[in-house]
């Protein structure tokens, strides 16, 4: 038996998709981001809970320090060093930011901050639009 829980955070964020790409996405835009972080595991704690949902309440802090009002830039992209020059807060990635490329980043980042917990993380959902979602799951 494994049981599962999810958890959903949310944050605003502006992303442009330019690296191979140059359909509408390669302009500047900005999107309600909704995050859904799925934990599993096979034992109750004693409480018989899986692990507290307040407790997973620092993945939000951490989308809210990296992410929320942040622009969301390839690393190549022209734009990252005048928004710099402004003063702007913006998030650099490696590879075109996308909504699965983000579900990547949060799913490593939730990996480390729940890494001495007895749950293991199961999914990220990221949600760009009411009708786009990505999914990244452990293996
Ligand atoms: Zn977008």
């Amino acid at each position: 038996m494994k049981y599962q829980i999810s958890k959903d955070f949310s944050f605003e964020a502006a992303h442009r998709l330019i690296k191979n790409y140059s359909g509408k996405c390669s302009n500047n835009h900005g999107h309600s981001y909704r995050v859904r972080l799925t934990l599993e595991g096979e034992q109750l704690e004693t409480t018989d809970m899986l692990f507290d949902f307040h407790e997973t309440k620092r993945l939000q802090a951490w989308l809210d320090d990296k992410f929320d009002h942040a622009t969301i830039l390839w690393h190549e992209d022209p734009m990252l060093e005048m928004l710099q020059n402004f003063g702007n807060k913006v998030f650099i990635t490696e590879k075109n930011p996308t909504a699965e490329h983000i579900a990547e980043l949060i799913f490593a980042q939730a990996q480390a901050l729940f890494e001495n917990e007895s749950v293991k993380v199961y999914c990220v959902e990221i949600g760009e639009t009411c009708s786009s979602t990505a999914r990244i799951m452990r293996q």
